[in-house]
């Protein structure tokens, strides 16, 4: 893999796509920092090099250009903590001060840009942005795993204008090679979990892995559209009709292949969506006419604990359940569980989807587990089987000189 590791960046300014998009309280305190120390070993490997950094990223989705809440300078001083060094900050990313502090950047200096996406260019992928951007620095470095599906300037497009020096940072390096060996070289039984709201967002996902799973658990609100397509009474349960036909010939065609689907035959159900309501445990496609499914049942939930624990790679997408709700996080829990049981007995798993890490950190398994993505919309993207564009835009490379 093309990585910073093949090269030396002495006397070298190296543009970072960081992804730094960090939540922050009303007093602008960073209230979750992953994605900054994740970045760290990148930006130590480049200083120790002898080269310089210049870090940019985008900060929330700025709608009318420059907006303080937006600005990155909220994190300047944190980063400046974690680095110990005095990180300088440019406050317009493509202005007069962003390229005299790159000029003027010596070995070992840090710079920061200001959000990308006060301008519009970045998200549109405009290629005379890029062309601005790419004049900061002598070598391009992407570590932004959760943009790396977008074709934006940033963290694509600029690419280009680095022929023979660009590269991926170990955090995209680790992303991209936990991804591959699930996509590419899974040891079986493979079984991948497919949870979450909706049928027709997790579509195209098990359409692809119905062509590289052993096993696929499906579980959530999109559950019951599968079970509605088979004659079951779903009550007030989530449903899309307009899925009915596709989840019929989903199950068709995972027979033909030879892979399992596997369906919460019980759910537990409520008579309103509250975390208080009334709940039973019943045959899912048994639900009363006002009640609503909103976690795998009993059954459900030491099939599915059966099947994972007897896996050797598990990719996990989407939660059981409503599991915000504590009435109704059980499922979701036990799965993390036996996630965390696979994987101490030797099975790779990853984790990935903005709910499911949501789910491994809120119940403290993410040491327990293989590999826990960064990247939600991105690894899903990488397992419907589309060429993530921060990737190609680094791969299509003639390779440069390397040391
Ligand atoms: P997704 O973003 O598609 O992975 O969906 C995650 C969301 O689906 C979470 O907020 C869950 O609360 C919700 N969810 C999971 N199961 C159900 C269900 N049975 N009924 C309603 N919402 C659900």
């Amino acid at each position: 893999m093309n990585t910073i590791d093949n090269y030396n960046f002495s006397g070298k300014r190296a543009l970072i796509r960081v992804d730094f998009n960090v939540p922050l309280d009303a007093e602008f305190n960073i209230t979750d920092d992953s994605r900054i120390t994740a970045a760290l070993p990148t930006i130590h490997k480049i200083i120790k090099d002898g080269g310089s950094v210049i870090l940019m990223s985008h900060l929330g989705r700025p709608k009318e250009g420059p907006t303080d809440k937006y600005s990155l300078k909220h994190i300047v001083s944190h980063l400046s903590k974690l680095l110990g060094i005095n990180v300088k900050f440019a406050n317009d990313c493509a202005g007069a001060d962003a390229i005299e502090y790159s000029k003027n950047l010596k070995s070992g200096e840090v710079l920061l840009l200001e959000n990308l996406r006060f301008y519009k260019e970045e998200e549109k992928g405009n290629e005379e942005f890029a062309e601005k951007l790419s004049k900061l620095g002598d070598f391009y470095v992407n570590d932004a795993f959760g943009t790396a599906h977008r074709a934006h300037a940033s963290t694509a497009i600029i690419a280009k204008f680095f022929p023979a020096a660009k590269c991926f940072g170990y955090v995209m390096a680790k992303e991209v090679a936990n991804a591959e060996k699930v996509m590419h070289n899974p040891q079986r039984p493979f079984t991948a979990i497919v949870g979450g709201a909706k049928v027709s967002d997790k579509i195209l996902i098990i359409e692809n892995l119905l062509n590289i799973a052993d096993n696929i658990i499906i579980g959530g609100g999109m559950s019951y559209t599968f079970i509605k397509a088979q004659g079951g009474q779903i009550g007030k349960s989530l449903f899309e009709e307009e899925r009915v036909e596709l989840t019929k010939e989903i199950l068709t065609r995972a027979e033909a292949k030879g892979v399992k689907i596997y369906l919460p035959v019980d759910s537990i159900i409520a008579d309103n969506f509250s975390n208080d309501a009334n709940t039973e445990n019943k045959q899912s496609n048994e639900i009363p006419d006002s009640w609503m499914g909103l976690d795998i049942g009993k059954e459900a939930t030491e099939t599915y604990k059966k099947v994972i624990t007897e896996s050797k790679t598990i990719l996990w997408n989407g939660p059981m359940g409503v599991f915000e709700m504590d009435a109704f996080a059980n499922g979701t829990k036990q799965v993390a569980l036996s996630l965390a049981d696979a994987t101490s007995n030797g099975a790779f798993s990853l984790i990935g989807g903005g709910d499911s890490a949501a789910a491994i950190h809120k119940f403290h398994l993410e040491d327990k587990v293989s590999y826990v993505s960064t990247g939600g919309g991105a690894l899903l993207e990488y397992f419907e089987g589309k060429e993530l564009p921060g990737i190609a835009a680094i791969n299509n490379l003639e390779l440069g000189v390397r040391n």
